[in-house]
């Protein structure tokens, strides 16, 4: 079952009130750097180059979400873009992972997909690709419809699928048919009901375990289709491998990737295996949602804060 301090911590990564409490507090500040590169693109640039230098890939999140205005979100999109520039210029390896609620979601459906289609076609003339990730159910249908729109003229493009949504398999089975199946796979970081979502976890791990499969099984039958792995769970990984060893399925036809600041012995071991091993490199300053769910995943997390936050 989805543990009700999971629920919570979920919860308050949307409370503005408890967003000012968090963020005034230095020590939580010290903490989220545990998961977040630094403020400045600069910063971001250098934890690629590090990461790069271990022989793993990087994908670059400019930390935002849930923009209600155009101007902020133009804003979002122009500092993406400034992204790919400085990844171009630097030749560090890595791509972009956008949230579409930061690009303008909020505020209409026909701005937001314009908005990054300008990042897109960016991407598209600097040879680089874009990741939308994804957030909670109520924007599942809207963002896979500005994902189809776009992936329809730029192939460099990809979605994320939620393993915890039962809806995922019916999405991946015709986004494959589509030829549109660049997709990250994750397990889900919201609170979902129980009318869209599993809600015990070897539920939600077995539907993992089945979307990856069904992906890699459907390689040859629908070109484009290249899953991205994206769990810390060693299950999911060592599961992964072993499926794709017994079928003969080369490393290059697939990817895992987790966030930055975890498992990163697991990280620098499967790279060191030979895999495609991509790292999510958050940077910015509004870290706070982001850091929540970080703490949620992991009571640990949580524990370590409560015991740094009353000074032990
Ligand atoms: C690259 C990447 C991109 C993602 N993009 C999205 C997205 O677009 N939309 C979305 O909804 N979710 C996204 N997620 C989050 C994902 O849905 C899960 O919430 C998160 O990855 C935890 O699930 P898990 O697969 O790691 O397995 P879990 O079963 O949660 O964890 C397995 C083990 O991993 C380790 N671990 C997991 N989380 C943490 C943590 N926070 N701190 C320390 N150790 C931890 C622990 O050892 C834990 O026992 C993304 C995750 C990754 C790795």
């Amino acid at each position: 079952m989805v543990s009700p301090l999971r629920h919570t911590l979920i919860a308050l990564s949307k409370s503005s009130q408890m967003q000012k409490i968090i963020v005034g507090i230095p020590i939580s500040r010290r903490m989220a750097r545990r998961f977040v590169a630094g403020e400045t693109l600069a910063d971001a640039i250098e934890a690629i180059r590090a990461t790069n230098g271990a022989g793993l890939l990087a994908t670059l999140d400019y930390l935002g979400e849930h923009v209600y205005n155009q101007a902020e979100a133009s804003v979002n999109a122009d500092e993406y873009i400034r992204a790919l520039q400085a990844i171009q210029q630097t030749g560090v390896d890595a791509n972009i992972s956008i949230k579409l609620t930061a690009m303008g979601l909020a505020v209409d459906d026909e701005f937001c997909y314009h908005n990054v289609r300008r990042i897109v076609q960016a991407a598209a003339e600097l040879g680089n690709f874009v990741r939308i990730d994804m957030e909670d159910s109520p924007v599942t249908d809207r963002s896979l419809h500005i994902y189809r729109r776009l992936r329809a003229e730029f192939p460099n493009v990809g979605v994320v699928i939620q393993a915890y949504l039962y809806r995922s398999e019916e999405d991946v089975r015709s986004l494959m048919e589509q030829g549109m199946a660049h997709l990250r796979l994750c397990k889900g970081a919201y609170n979902e009901p129980p009318a869209v979502a599993f809600q015990p976890k070897p539920e939600v791990d077995q539907n993992m375990t089945h979307l990856i499969q069904l992906m890699l099984d459907s390689q040859a039958q629908f070109p484009g289709t290249y899953p991205a792995v994206a769990s810390h769970d060693h299950r999911i990984i060592n599961w992964t491998k072993a499926y794709a060893h017994h079928h003969g399925i080369a490393t290059d036809r697939f990817e895992f990737q987790m966030l930055y600041g975890i498992r990163r012995d697991l990280q620098q071991q499967l790279a060191d295996q030979g895999y495609r091993m991509r790292v999510y490199i958050p940077y910015g300053t509004r870290w706070y949602p982001y850091f929540m769910r970080r703490l949620a995943e992991r009571p640990a997390n949580l524990l370590f804060f409560a015991r740094a936050l009353v000074g032990n």
